[in-house]
């Protein structure tokens, strides 16, 4: 092995990407991975360093949709032409997308590719939110990407507040890995540094405040992101600065932290995802029957609410597929394997009917 392929896997380079290069005869070209993108301009990394690549006029003509486009965290294939000045010649095949969605009729926006791994991060003061865990682990399914939970901010509460919390998320989803944290007693840090491997790229998704910018801080061993100050008032921070969009750690772990990552927690809350779960559970008073799915029950408060145009529609649609979600997330593997292939069909069958 040669020094610059040694590189290159520090910066996440393997072999699913290899393949793919040579599946689509690039390999005389470079490569590199993109880590900003800015107006028809990309920053890219490669063994040497950084510079910046432009998609050439063909390749705009050519994309029908935004993947056709490179994003944060693509390995691309580059024709350096002259000295400052390279093309970008093809993305190789993405291993993982995570895209943001707005809702079931918006066209997808792509925040990064290539993540191994999501840590969901939830602070554990007064805005904890169960139910914001599901919409997450939702966008990391969608997008082939593992979760993590990290319950950050554990200094606020008390030991056996923090057990009651893990079980409550245990119950809800088993078969995930849960890693308790605070930057102030540096609990759990060691833990989510033995989590991060070499090779492997991770983001941080969590609503603002979290405590993501102090997380990253503490990976990367130095105060390169500005964290906040978060209003006793208000309980929001102001704006946090980043000053680039990819950390090449240490160990050679790779962290991706762009605006997109960041705002994905705040367009959800905008159109109120996380609170459906509780508009849905408080119209279900008036159920017929206590175990109402909600779906096809008679005498369904939900689906009457639903009729009359007093529960909104794609609202009703995203608290369905959230619930076949976290069913799906504490069932066993058997079970989900099986459910797998059910659960496509299911949601394909609903919104053909719908
Ligand atoms: P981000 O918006 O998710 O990046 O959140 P920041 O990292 O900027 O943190 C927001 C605020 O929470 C800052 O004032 C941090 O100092 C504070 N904070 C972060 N982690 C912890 C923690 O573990 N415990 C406590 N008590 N505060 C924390
Ligand atoms: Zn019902």
């Amino acid at each position: 092995m040669n020094k610059t392929k040694i590189n290159l896997e520090n910066l996440g380079y393997n072999d699913f990407f290899e393949s793919g290069r040579k599946e689509l005869k690039l390999t005389e070209y470079p490569i590199a991975r993109v880590i900003a993108e800015y107006k028809e301009v990309y920053k890219v990394r490669d063994a040497d360093g950084e510079y910046l690549a432009k998609i050439t006029g063909k390749q705009r003509f050519m994309a029908t949709k935004r993947e056709d486009y490179p994003a944060v965290g693509d390995w691309i294939v580059v024709e350096k032409l002259s000295e400052g000045n390279a093309v970008i010649r093809g993305i190789l095949p993405r291993k993982t997308i995570l895209k943001k969605k707005y809702s079931d009729k918006q066209e997808n926006q792509i925040i990064a590719t290539n993540i191994d791994t999501a840590f969901i991060t939830e602070s554990m003061d007064k805005d904890y939110n169960l139910n914001r865990f599901e919409r997450y682990l939702v966008l990391a399914k969608e997008g082939n990407i593992s979760p993590v939970i990290i319950l950050n901010k554990i200094d606020l509460i008390s030991d056996i507040e923090l057990k009651s919390k893990i079980n409550e998320l245990k119950n809800r989803f088993n078969n995930i890995n849960i890693i308790p944290t605070s930057i102030i007693t540096d609990q759990g840090l060691n833990e989510l540094k033995n989590y991060i491997i070499k090779g492997k790229t991770y983001c941080f998704l969590g609503s603002s405040g979290v405590g993501k910018s102090s997380l990253i801080n503490k990976l990367i061993g130095k105060d390169e992101i500005e964290t906040k100050e978060i209003s006793a008032l208000t309980g929001k921070g102001k704006h946090t600065t980043t000053t680039r969009e990819i950390y090449f750690l240490e160990n050679g772990g790779i962290v991706i932290d762009n605006p997109g990552t960041r705002e994905v927690g705040i367009a959800n809350s905008e159109i109120g995802i996380e609170n459906v779960f509780d508009e849905i559970n408080s119209l279900s008073q008036n159920c017929k029957f206590p175990d109402c799915t909600h779906m096809h029950e008679p005498d369904c408060a939900v689906l009457q609410a639903l009729e009359e145009e007093k529960l909104d529609k794609n609202r009703y649609s995203n608290y369905v597929k959230l619930k076949k979600e976290s069913e799906y997330y504490s069932m066993t593997d058997l079970e989900r394997k099986q459910k797998d292939r059910k659960f496509g069909k299911y949601i394909k069958n609903y919104q053909k009917n719908s």
